[in-house]
C-alpha cells in the first residue's frame, strides 16, 4: 500500500511541477487597490472578472473545496515552521481597509523556513468574512463553508521584487486559516480588531503595536492541504502555492461580529461577503500532510475543530485490490473443488441417484 502510495504521489508530484505558466498581464498587488490603467472590481461582479484580468478565468484558479476523499498523503510536506513572527510592540504595522479587505502589512523579517522546497518572505496578511446572515470562508471543505478565512501572504525573494514573483510559478505562497465561532475571545486577534474602526472607510490607514503574528494561526502547522491556485482577487495571477491549514482558528461571535460589520466597502456600504466561490480544479490534485483517521470523521479538539477526515485514496484502493484478490481466489478454489468433485464420480451421469418419478405423458400434457 505505501508503495502504491509513493507512487501515486511522486506521479502527482511530476504532474504538479510541470504546470508552470507564464503571466504577460501586470498589475497590482493583492489585494491592494488596482493600480493607474486597471479596472475597477468589486464582489458584486466576479462573473465579470476575467474579461478585464484574462487569468481569473484560467485553470488554475482558488479558492477551491477541498474533497477529503480526494487529497492524496504526500510524506514530502513537512510542517510549516515560521521565524520572526513575535515583533516587538515598539515595531509598527500599515493597516488599511482597500475597499475589498483590511490589510496588514507585514516586514520581511517573517519568513517561512520549512514546509516548502524553499523560502518565503512575508508581505501582508488580510481576511475574507460573510455577514451576520452567512458564512465567508474562500476555500470550503466537503462543501462546508467557514465562518471567515485568514491569509498570510508570502514571496519567493530569489527574484528581484514581489511584482516579479507574483508572476513566477513559485513566486507567491499563502497560508490560509479557517475562522471559527468558538466560546472563548481570542486574546491574539485583539489587536487587530480593536483598532478596526480606525479604519472603517476605504483606503483609511493606521498602525498597529507589532505583536505575536505566529497567534493569529492555528496552534498546530503539521496538518495542512497544499496545492497550486491563485490570487482570490484579480489580477488572479495563478502563481500561488497554497497551505490551507486542518485546524481552525475560534474567535468569539463578537470579535466575529466586529469583523463582520466594522469595514466599508468601496460603495460606501458594509463590506460584507468579500469572498470568492470556489473554482474548478481542472485536473489539479490537491496534497495532505497528513494521514487522515478513518474514524471519527471529525475530532473535535478543545480549542479548535479538525477538518473532516476520512479514507484516502490509497487506503480505498488496498480494499478494493483487496476484495478482487479475494473474489478471485473464492471463484478459483470453487472451479477446483468442483473439477475434483466430478472426477470422482465418473458415472454421475449415466445412473444417476433419482428421487423423483418421470411424469407420465397424461399428466404433462394437461
Ligand atoms: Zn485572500
Amino acid at each position: 500500500m505505501n508503495c502504491t502510495r509513493l507512487g501515486l504521489s511522486l506521479l502527482l508530484l511530476t504532474a504538479l511541477g510541470c504546470t508552470a505558466e507564464e503571466h504577460g498581464s501586470e498589475g497590482s498587488s493583492h489585494p491592494k487597490r488596482e493600480g493607474p490603467g486597471h479596472s475597477h472590481w468589486s464582489y458584486a461582479d466576479k462573473a465579470q472578472w476575467k474579461t478585464d484580468f484574462p487569468d481569473c478565468g484560467g485553470q488554475m484558479q482558488s479558492p477551491i473545496n477541498i474533497d477529503t476523499n480526494s487529497t492524496m498523503y504526500s510524506r514530502e510536506l513537512q510542517a510549516i515552521v515560521l521565524s520572526g513572527s513575535n515583533l516587538d510592540p515598539s515595531k509598527r504595522l500599515g493597516l488599511m481597509n482597500n475597499g475589498h479587505t483590511v490589510v496588514l502589512r507585514l516586514p520581511e523579517s517573517l519568513t517561512i523556513t520549512d514546509g516548502y522546497p524553499q523560502e518565503y518572505r512575508a508581505m501582508q496578511l488580510h481576511f475574507h468574512w460573510g455577514s451576520p446572515q452567512g458564512p465567508g470562508s474562500e476555500h470550503t471543505v466537503d462543501g462546508h463553508r467557514y465562518d471567515g478565512e485568514i491569509h498570510v501572504v508570502y514571496y519567493n525573494p530569489r527574484y528581484n521584487s514581489i511584482k516579479q514573483a507574483m508572476t513566477q510559478p513559485d513566486g507567491l505562497a499563502v497560508l490560509a486559516a479557517f475562522l471559527q465561532v468558538g466560546p472563548e475571545k481570542n486574546t491574539h486577534y485583539q489587536p487587530l480588531l480593536e483598532q478596526l474602526h480606525e479604519v472603517q472607510e476605504t483606503g483609511e490607514e493606521t498602525t498597529v503595536a507589532g505583536f505575536n503574528i505566529r497567534g493569529l494561526l492555528p496552534s498546530n502547522l503539521d496538518r495542512y492541504y497544499r496545492y497550486r491556485g491563485s490570487l482570490t482577487t484579480p489580477p488572479c495571477y495563478q502563481t500561488v502555492n497554497w497551505t490551507v491549514f486542518n485546524q481552525t482558528v475560534l474567535l468569539s461571535q463578537e470579535q466575529l461580529s466586529v469583523l463582520e460589520t466594522t469595514l466599508q466597502g468601496e460603495d460606501d456600504e458594509v463590506l460584507q461577503n468579500n469572498f470568492r466561490l470556489p473554482q474548478p480544479l481542472h485536473g489539479r490534485g490537491v496534497l495532505a500532510s497528513f494521514q487522515a483517521a478513518v474514524s471519527p470523521r471529525r475530532v473535535p479538539l478543545p480549542d479548535s475543530e479538525q477538518l473532516g477526515s476520512s479514507l484516502h485514496t490509497g487506503d480505498v484502493l488496498a480494499i478494493l485490490f483487496g476484495i478482487l484478490f479475494a473474489v478471485t481466489a473464492l471463484a478459483f478454489l470453487i472451479y477446483i473443488y468442483k473439477q475434483r468433485s466430478q472426477s470422482r464420480r465418473p458415472d454421475s451421469h449415466t445412473k444417476p441417484n433419482v428421487i423423483y418419478t418421470a411424469a407420465t405423458p397424461e399428466e404433462n400434457m394437461g
